[in-house]
């Protein structure tokens, strides 16, 4: 069976024979038919068409891509098949298993195929959306230079979803007042801004905008177990995360400016929320937006993205997608962690979540103590996972390093590592010259 990687980015069954070019045997190649009648010649782990337009004949089609393969020679070629795999992965021709698992594998991409669906935001030349001026502007960047790089989640599956659902329901119920994907815009410094609104309802005297948002996982500090539907003031009691709000205020500056109405903006979310000893509870969040954003602000944030080319957040780069292909070698925190002067400036369930966890962190002190003493010359395996907890023997090793160091060589530091502890006597043994010994990285961590 042979697959095509698609511009929806999924793999599609398509009809194949293979193709074998004189030189570049090792090569999988495949020539199918687009729309029935033009040749294109594939390659088999990839799905990637070899050819830039398809040819009137299998014959004009083969000739074509052993032209391009030989003059793009081995290295290249192999090169791109690397890069296209670590962003698109394996095409299902090359899934192993039994028939179960192909079936399983194949129902998997279908999956993802149908969440994601036809959505695709269009902008005008040069303008950039709203999530991207609130990110790092390489990620733009790379967005233009990598346009086959795309995050891949479940959750994001699921958000795409959310929002079809949503959309679907509100044309169903309000067909000729429903705004798909409304597009706000502003300008400055020659820099086009195109934010789109999932979803806006025109009314005679108001106007209903929507922001949908699907998240995994959101903190809370109600008084009380959460209900299915939270709106109102307890929907300020979730911790919606800072640059969805952010969003979603100029949004609804933007919106003010396109029509002389009233602006209702909500952040409409759907995630889960912890429930005290049992878990998590899928809910609705209806979070009226009610901060200000006065549109001049965004002149600075233009200007920013313009001109400061670095990650916005400390945790950006860590789940950016760019970093993990490697195109991006993720950049230095630039140090602007913003230092607030006490815990009192801090976001009520920020503070509380800060607290709670250091009440937990007390608590599983004194768990620890108890179990210590109950299981005295006891352990027990956890799930059956091979996990062991209690009191467990083990043996350890005091390795010789000399000997090691004479039996390994330049091997040896495969193996070895500087002992954080002991840093501060091997810069005083290095003395001035400790610079010429080690390469400094500024790093954003995540301390509590
Ligand atoms: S890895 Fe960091 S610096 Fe690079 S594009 Fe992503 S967020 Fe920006």
């Amino acid at each position: 069976m042979y697959y095509i990687f698609t511009s929806d980015h999924s793999y599609e069954e398509v009809k194949g024979k293979a193709v074998k070019i004189a030189g570049l045997e090792w090569l999988d190649l495949f020539a199918h038919q687009i729309s029935g009648s033009k040749w294109m010649i594939s390659e088999g782990k990839t799905g990637l068409g070899v050819l830039s337009s398809p040819a009137a004949t299998l014959k004009e089609a083969e000739t074509e891509a052993a032209r391009i393969l030989k003059e793009a020679g081995k290295e290249a070629i192999e090169e791109k098949i690397n890069s296209a795999l670590k962003t698109n992965g394996l095409s299902p021709r090359y899934h192993k298993g039994s028939g179960m698992e192909k079936v399983f594998s194949a129902l998997l991409e279908k999956l993802r195929k149908q969440a994601r669906g036809k959505r695709k935001l269009s902008y005008s030349p040069g303008a950039i959306g709203i999530t991207t001026l609130l990110a790092c502007p390489l990620k733009a960047e790379f967005r233009r230079k990598y346009p086959d790089l795309k995050a891949e989640a479940l959750e994001i599956d699921d958000g795409f979803l959310f929002e079809r659902e949503v959309k679907d329901s509100l044309k169903l119920l309000y067909p000729k007042r429903i705004k798909d994907e409304l597009v706000v815009t502003y300008e400055a410094k020659n820099q086009k801004i195109e934010g789109h609104v999932d979803v806006v309802l025109e009314g005679k005297e108001k106007v209903l905008a929507l922001e949908l948002k699907h998240t995994r996982f959101l903190y809370h500090n109600l008084p009380r177990e959460p209900e299915e539907i939270i709106t109102g003031d307890d929907s300020y009691r979730v911790a919606i995360p800072e640059h969805y709000i952010t969003q979603a205020a100029i949004q609804k500056a933007l919106l003010k400016r396109q029509f002389e109405k009233e602006i209702a903006h909500f952040l409409f979310v759907k995630t889960m929320l912890p429930v005290n000893g049992s878990g998590f509870k899928k809910v609705y969040v209806i979070r009226p937006t009610k901060e200000e954003w006065p549109v001049e602000k965004l002149n600075g944030l233009i200007e920013q993205f313009l001109y400061d080319k670095s990650p916005r957040y400390p945790w950006e780069c860590e789940y950016c997608i760019y970093r993990e292909a490697g195109v991006c070698a993720t950049k230095p925190w630039n140090g602007k962690t913003e230092k607030l002067n006490c815990p009192e400036e801090l976001p009520e369930q920020v503070r509380e979540a800060y607290q709670e966890l250091q009440g937990l962190k007390v608590r599983e002190k004194d768990l620890v103590g108890y179990l210590k003493k109950e299981l005295s010359g006891k352990c027990f395996s956890v799930n059956g996972n091979g996990k062991l907890v209690g009191w467990v023997s083990r043996i350890t090793y005091q390795w010789d390093k000399n000997r090691l160091y004479q039996e390994l060589k330049d091997r040896i530091l495969d193996f070895v590592q500087v002992d954080w502890r002991k840093c501060p006597l091997l810069e005083e043994t290095l003395g001035e010259r400790v610079e010429e010994f080690r390469k400094a990285e500024k790093k954003a961590e995540f301390k509590i």
